[in-house]
């Protein structure tokens, strides 16, 4: 399990679009707007709001964080079997219930 948060999603942008897009010997995939959107990204204050990220992008797939349960989008999940759900704390506590009841004599 593992614990993704907005400010970790927002803090390890610029990394992960480097990732992404620059590929072997430094060269850039798609270099006219991707190597600039990392550069833009990676010039952002440590504490840059979201909304700083999403007017630089155009629209917030990179940022966004949502619950693969209720679909809602969150702060925070839990990253449940290396990716295969991210659950929000609200279903989660479900679950919890869920299992607090079947274990209830
Ligand atoms: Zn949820």
């Amino acid at each position: 399990m593992k614990l993704i948060t907005k400010s970790g999603i927002l803090s390890s942008l610029a990394e992960r679009i480097k990732n992404e897009y620059q590929m072997e010997g430094g060269t850039w995939y798609q270099s006219n707007w991707s190597k600039p959107l990392y550069e833009d990204i990676s010039n952002l204050p440590a504490d840059a709001p979201e909304s700083d990220f999403i007017e630089i992008i155009g629209d917030d797939t990179w940022t966004r964080i949502k619950c693969d349960e209720c679909q809602r989008s969150v702060d925070k999940v839990i990253d449940i079997g290396g990716s295969a759900a991210m659950l929000c704390p609200f279903c989660l506590n479900e679950a919890m219930g869920m299992l607090t009841e079947r274990t209830t004599p």
